[in-house]
This record gives C-alpha cells, structure tokens and sequence, in this order.
C-alpha cells in the first residue's frame, strides 16, 4: 500500500544511505504498479531500478494499434516519447527514462506485452552527503514516479491521435520498405525530403535555408500504400550509383541519409520518407584497426611481406586494407547494399588511373581498385553499391546511374556520364545479379568467381569469454565497447547511432559467449541473435531480466562490426 513505501521513507530520512536497501519491493498506487527491483548502495554508484506498470484494462488503449509487434515498437517509442517530455516538463531530474533520438528504435525503456504497459526507470536516491534525504525519496517514489506512469500510460491522458498517427507512419514507413525490396529498389528519397541536418553535431534538421529534395523525372517512382498515402520521389535501383557534382553541393548528405535510411525516423525530422533496404552498410576506410582472418583476396594479393590475404589478420590495418575488411566483413553477414563515401575512402582501394597502371605493373601492386570489383561483387553476390565519387570519372564506366547534385538539386546524367567514356551501358547494364537467371560476362574485368563464398569463419569459444566475470561487456558511450580488460573502438561505425544500440551489442557479445562452441560461424551466430530478437525483443538479449537497464535492438551489421573489431578474437583454424 501507498503509505507503506511513502512512511517507510520518512522514517528512513538522515539515516545512513546503505539503508535504503529495505525499500526493494512492489508497491501498489491505484491502478499503478511500482518495482523497486535494485537499490543503488551508496550516493555515487549507478542509479537504482525502478519498474512502472499498469494493465491493460487499466490503460484502456486501443488494442488495434497496440498488438502486432511492429506497432508495439512504433507505440512504446510514441509513450517513451510522452514520458520524456513530461520529464523535462516537469524537472525530474532523478528519475532517468532514456532519450529518444530522431529514430524509431526498439528499446527496452518502454515496452507492451499482452498483460500491460511497463517502463523501465532508473531513479537515482537523493541523499544529503551519505545520509538518506527520506522525504525528497518519498516525493520521487511514491509521487512522482506513479505520475509518470499515469501521464504515458492511461489512454485518456494522451493526445491519442498523436499516437495512432506515429503507429500508422510506422506502418508505412515498413510497407515502403517492403515495397522496396519486392520492386528490386534499393532505396526510396521521397520529394520534399529535408536531407541536411542543422549541424554535425545535431541530428535535428536544418531549419529555414534546407533546399527540400527533389526527383530527376527519370529516376522518379510514385507508391500508394495501402493507407492510401502516395509517395513520390526518387528510387535508387540495385547495381551500381554513382553520386557526382561540385564539392559542397550536397553528395554527402545524401548519402548519410540513406545510411541512416535503415531506420524509420519520426515525423518531422525530414527523413521520414528516405527508406534504405534494412541491410545496407557503410563502408570506409578505417586504419589502423584490427583484422581477424578476413578473405580480402578479391582486393589484396601479393603482399611484398608474403602475408596470407585469403585469411588476413593484423594489429593494425592500413587505409586500403581496412576498407577491403570493412567491405568483406559487411558481405559476409549479408550486406545487400554498400553506402561509399568519396570523403572516407582510401583512394588506392577505389582507383587506380591509366598512368599509375603502366608505371607500376600489376604484378607489383597488390591493390585491386574497387573500381574493378564493383561490378563482379554485383554480379557474382548481388551487392550492389551507391558511391559518392567527385574527383574522378572512374566510376562512369561502371555505373547503371549517375546521379550529378546541383545546388542539392540532383539530376541523372547517366547517359552523358557514359558517352565520355566511350561506353556502351549494353556491356553491363544487363549484367544480372548472382542467381537471377542470365549471368552475362562483366565488361569491368575480373574472372567469374572472383567473390567465391568464402571460408565460413568460426570463432574460438575462449575468445569471446574475456573474463570470468558474470558481465564483461559494457557500452562506454556511442563508439565504444569495454570487453573484458579490451576495448572495442565503434567510432567509424556509423549506421550506430544511439547509445542505447552500442548497449545491445554489449549484451550481444555476452549472448554470443552462449552460443560459440568451436563450430559456429559468425554469420551463423548472428543469425541465431536475430532470430531470437525477432521473437523475444530486446528483453531476450538481457537473458530476460526483471530490469534489464536501458538497451535498444542493433543491427546484425553492427554487432559483427564489433566482434570484427575486437582485438582478442580468435578463430578455429
Ligand atoms: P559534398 O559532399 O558534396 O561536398 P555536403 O553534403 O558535405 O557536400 O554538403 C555541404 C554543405 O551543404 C553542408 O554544410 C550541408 O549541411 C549543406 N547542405 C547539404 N544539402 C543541403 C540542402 N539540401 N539544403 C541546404 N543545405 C544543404
Ligand atoms: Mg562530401
């Protein structure tokens, strides 16, 4: 009861701080549930866990929007949302629910299941140096928390439109994203589209000078969806595009768009119709990190120190080979699409010109340019690619589509592209992918198999349990993962875009320690987490704890990213 916990508090202000363990519990406010699952032990150490919920019937939501698990998310990131904003509203500064980004994320904040509405706080106990403040706690627990509770969970508090709108935009934006990948699509730009954000350190978008975008006719694609929105704007085909225009005309920013395009954003945020399929990544150049047994044989031979590139390790990769790791490791858990960014690319990895060609003889560079991979990876494996690429016309021979931005206005230039390089877009434009029937010779050079399936890699068990300790990973911000006494360096992983993710993949490699037994892959292993996630949430990566803290979904490719990058990993020979 209510005067229980509120009493239990007073009677606890000005004693000792340790004290404060008594009040673990449940404890009812009306239709209210609060869990104090975990009691902080001193001032200073991470705050206590606090649960809300309420039942269903007592929340009175509509349950056509609040049953199939993909509006569950799009709702609890819509009450998530509420309860944030009555937060700051109202200057509760002890009781911590997260930050919700301009992504639609699966989270374990704020989360549905059959029987109610559940929260996931962390409350932080107000103390007066290492004495209990009982009072302040009694206003925080047992006020303020059940109001929270009351303001993000009973249905009638809600401007419910709101919410039945962000559900509905949701649906949409996966029904696109489907429609996508049934029409060959690789990606979608809708017209009036705010692609630039108002700066590099701020995901919110430009405000009054944005050019709002807008289709070349010849790339342009309309889609009603079954709501009845129509949507009209850009589609990107699979194959391969080629982004050009002057610098500072806007290339990058549509590529970080569609990067970020793996996620549904919220309305408002400019972005809501730019849709990238699910599993496109990112590519860069990246020295310096780690490489564990990676096959970039289709790029890398011939090293001068005769090191192996069909199973390539190093402390310490440089420009061009991290980029080949990078490219092979997104292949490897299933990449369909790779974003390239002129700005972040190692110019050796993607070109080598005509000159550069006879000075130095084949035999004598160990590189091939991407330039001549691009089309055999989509040939061969079906990736295709969209490239930023200014400074050269390389690119031109190999290109489906050229898209050339004008002031962030962007036309395609496809056919002017090829006719400056002498190239007849029969020679490949027909060029199918691997297994979708006619497989033409590739006029860009490479044998048929240059991207052969490679070694399945399978990493050792006792690699991946860096230290006896029941919990050896933790998120150390956005680019950052501690494992075991390593550190995981995130950074140039860009497609991870909240804290909460990098979190996820903390529990990942903690779940993945489960399942590697010396014969599971990696691409296996990964599997297995997606699968588990698609029907357990992100509650089954925390091994379904009671609180399982603050911890939204990663990608696939994101998780491999980090156990590509982790310096202890070892594979079975
Ligand atoms: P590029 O890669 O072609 O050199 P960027 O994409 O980096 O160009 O963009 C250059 C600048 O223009 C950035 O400051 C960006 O915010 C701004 N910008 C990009 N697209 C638009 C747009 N549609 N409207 C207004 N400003 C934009
Ligand atoms: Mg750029």
């Amino acid at each position: 009861p209510r005067s229980n916990l509120a009493s239990t508090l007073h009677n606890l202000d000005g004693r000792s701080y340790g004290n404060y363990k008594q009040i673990r519990g449940s404890y009812e406010f009306g239709p209210v549930t609060v869990f104090i699952d975990r009691v902080q032990v001193d001032p200073f150490a991470s705050p206590s866990k606090v649960r809300i919920r309420i039942n269903r019937a007592e929340a009175g939501f509509p349950t056509d929007i609040t049953t199939e698990r993909a509006d569950r998310i799009a709702a609890s990131d819509f009450l998530f949302r509420v309860g944030d904003s009555f937060l700051h509203r109202n200057d509760r500064r002890s009781i911590i629910l997260g930050r919700p980004g301009q992504e639609v994320l699966e989270r374990t904040n704020v989360v549905i299941d059959d029987d109610g509405f559940e929260a996931r706080l962390l409350v932080n106990l107000p103390a007066r140096g290492r004495r209990i403040l009982g009072h302040q706690a009694a206003d925080i627990l047992t006020r303020d928390v059940p109001e929270l509770a009351q303001a993000m969970f009973v249905h009638s508090n809600l401007r419910a439109d709101g919410l039945h709108e962000h559900v509905q935009l949701h649906r949409d934006q996966l029904e696109l994203q489907n429609h996508l990948g049934e029409e060959g699509l690789l990606a979608f730009i809708g017209n009036d589209s705010i692609l630039p954000r108002r700066s590099g350190d701020s995901d919110l978008p430009m405000d009054s000078h944005a050019v709002a975008f807008t289709s070349p006719t010849s790339l342009e694609h309309t889609v009603t969806l079954s709501s009845g929105r129509s949507l009209t704007g850009m589609a990107i085909p699979h194959g391969v595009t080629v982004i050009v225009g002057g610098g500072y005309h806007g290339k990058s920013t549509i590529l970080r768009a569609l990067e970020r395009g793996v996620y549904p954003h919220i309305a408002g945020d400019g972005r809501e119709w730019v849709i990238t399929e699910p599993s496109a990544t990112s590519i860069r150049a990246e020295d310096g990190r780690a490489v564990t047994g990676d096959d970039i044989s289709p790029f890398i031979n011939n090293l001068p120190s005769g090191t192996d590139t069909g199973s390539f390790t190093t402390t310490n990769a440089s420009g061009s080979t991290s980029q080949a790791a990078n490219l092979v490791e997104a292949v490897e858990v299933g990449a369909r699409s790779l974003l390239i960014d002129e700005d972040t690319s190692a110019t050796n990895f993607m070109i080598r010109d005509e000159r550069m060609r006879a000075l130095i003889p084949a035999d004598r560079e160990p590189i091939t340019p991407f330039v001549d991979r691009i089309r055999p990876l989509f040939s061969e494996r079906g990736v295709s690619t969209v490239l930023v690429a200014g400074g050269s016309s390389a690119f031109f021979e190999v290109a489906d589509h050229v898209i050339a931005l004008d002031a962030y206005v962007p036309q395609e230039v496809t056919e002017k592209a090829h006719e400056l390089v002498g190239v007849n877009p029969a020679d490949f434009a027909s060029t199918s992918p691997a297994g979708s029937g006619d497989d033409k010779s590739d006029s860009a050079g490479g044998s048929s198999d240059t991207f052969a399936t490679p070694r399945p890699r399978i990493p050792t068990a006792k690699a991946l349990r860096p230290s006896s300790k029941t919990k050896s990973a933790k998120a150390k911000g956005l680019g950052q993962v501690q494992f075991g006494k390593a550190f995981i360096d995130l950074s140039a992983v860009s497609q991870l875009v909240d804290v909460q993710q990098t979190a996820g993949i903390a529990e990942a490699l903690e779940y993945m320690a489960e399942i590697f037994d010396n014969r599971t892959s990696l691409t296996e292993a990964l599997a297995e987490i997606d699968d588990m996630l698609d029907a357990q949430g992100v509650d089954g990566l925390t091994g379904n704890r009671d609180h399982p803290g603050h911890v939204a979904r990663p990608r696939a490719q994101e998780i491999a990213a980090a156990l590509n990058r982790f310096r202890g990993l070892q594979l079975v020979e």
